[in-house]
């Protein structure tokens, strides 16, 4: 890969501050300071734009015109989605998910009077928008390893990242971490949870860290009889109690698979051990994780339950930006009258147990756990497998998979492939399916 582009101040202060910056964006006071003198608009590329991370990232550009300019996006299949958002935001290059669907853009955009916005499609689309010279800034919210390569790629361009596909840094954590190192480059954490940590550690130094505690809301099925768990329908399962997002990540915080490979992101985004990253049921999602000092003290980071913070967070960073009211950003502390935290029941939650597990192997089984995980949840939505058949299933892929690291993006989307083969046998093989 060559040398990341120094295409902007913001980007030749970050390598001239390289030495300060801690670990992974913490930054040093020096580094803050630089940065706020010469902070001027920032502008965007957004992968996965007609998402639900991609909608509230679009909602904050609304809200601070002068500060987030859109330069391009990246999307997949909802055309609709994609041409209203070149109605309303007229980037100089969007990317959808196939040739068929850009043609069909290209059209509709082409009679609505607009021709001078560049369509491309697939992968190679997706690292272009990621890779653009006049874009600063990335924010990686395409789901699972659709996004992987265009945020490597990213990182690799020296892109600062508003990162929230968490399957790349479960995929592919190391060698996107390196990657970042290599390129002084920004990886600023878009999940709530590492959002919240990254907020926290600011209270402290790397070595002062004992450890991370991550919230989880318990989903849907926190109290729901372990006997009833093979009759979860689809519907109950995508009802989660405290936060709207895309289907996966609903699914995934239903069976607890979620707060997993957020374990594995903070083990990354942080460079901890499995160990040091706790995880505490917290159903009211007020608290958004914590961080846990050698000196016994805890530092919590309180917020609205709404994405849009931490993508703010991100986006200003390492400035904080005012909101008021209108922006429904602030939190009534006056309305908070009870936080309630307990352990995770590793039993009536299996997913974060094997995520634990892979986290402590390393190697493919990482990559097997989120490829096993997506198949699976697509046969659980589709009613080819009961609830409790992702957990089966994901267990009999990682049995298969071995501890050996890949050297390569490549290695890691081979590894995906193998994975998902996998998967589909193990889906085929059970016999306990479920009537649709
Ligand atoms: P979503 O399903 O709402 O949106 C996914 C986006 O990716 C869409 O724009 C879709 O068109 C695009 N996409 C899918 N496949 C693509 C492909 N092959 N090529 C290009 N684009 C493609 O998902 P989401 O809830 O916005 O989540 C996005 C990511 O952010 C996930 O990794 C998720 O785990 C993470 N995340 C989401 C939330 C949340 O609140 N939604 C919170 C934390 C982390
Ligand atoms: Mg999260």
């Amino acid at each position: 890969m060559t040398a990341p582009a120094l295409d902007n101040e913001q980007d030749r202060l970050k390598v001239q501050n390289s030495s300060q910056t801690r670990r992974n964006g913490v930054p040093s006071p020096r580094l803050h300071l630089r940065v706020c003198e010469n902070s001027s608009v920032k502008k965007l590329a957004i992968l996965g734009s007609t998402g639900s991370i991609g909608n509230s990232t679009l909602s904050i550009c609304e809200s601070f015109p002068d500060r987030y300019q859109v330069v391009a996006l990246a999307a997949g299949s909802n055309i609709d989605a994609a041409y209203a958002q070149c109605l309303r935001w007229h980037p100089k290059v969007i990317s959808v998910a196939t040739e068929q669907l850009a043609a069909t853009l290209k059209t509709r955009l082409k009679t609505a009077g607009i021709t001078n916005i560049e369509i491309l499609h697939g992968t190679a689309g997706t690292i272009h928008v990621a890779t653009l010279p006049e874009v600063n800034f990335v924010v990686s919210a395409i789901v699972g390893v659709a996004g992987l390569e265009a945020t490597y790629a990213a990182v690799c361009a020296g892109k600062t990242i508003g990162l929230a596909n968490k399957e790349c840094l479960v995929a592919a954590g190391e060698l996107i971490i390196a990657a970042a190192k290599k390129h002084n480059v920004d990886l600023l954490p878009i999940d709530s949870e590492h959002n919240a940590v990254h907020q926290c550690m600011r209270g402290g130094t790397p070595q002062e860290v004992k450890q991370v505690w991550l919230t989880a809301s318990g989903g849907p099925f926190r109290n729901t009889p372990i006997a009833d768990f093979d009759r979860i329908t689809p519907q109950q399962a995508l009802k989660h109690p405290t936060w709207v997002m895309g289907q996966r990540i609903t699914i995934d915080s239903a069976t607890m698979m979620n707060k997993g490979f957020e374990v594995i992101e903070a083990c990354r985004l942080f460079s901890l051990p499995p160990a040091q990253v706790r995880v505490t049921i917290h159903p009211q999602s007020t608290v958004h994780s914590l961080v846990e000092f050698i000196d016994g003290s805890i530092l919590a980071q309180i917020s609205v339950t709404d994405m849009r913070l931490p993508i703010l967070y991100a986006l200003a960073y390492p400035e904080r930006v005012p909101v008021t009211e209108k922006d429904a950003l602030t939190f009534d502390l006056a309305t908070l009258s009870q936080l309630d935290f307990s352990q995770p029941d590793l039993t009536r939650f299996p997913c974060l147990r094997l995520a634990y597990e892979a986290a402590e192997t390393g190697g493919r089984t990482p990559i097997a756990l989120n490829a096993a995980d997506e198949i699976a949840v697509a046969a659980f939505l589709a009613r080819d497998i009961p609830f409790l058949g992702i957990p089966r299933t994901i267990e009999a892929v990682l049995q298969r998979t071995s501890g050996q690291p890949p050297a390569s993006i490549s290695e890691v989307l081979e590894a995906d492939l193998a994975a998902r083969e996998d998967a589909r046998e193990v889906i085929a093989s059970q016999t306990t399916g479920v009537r649709k």
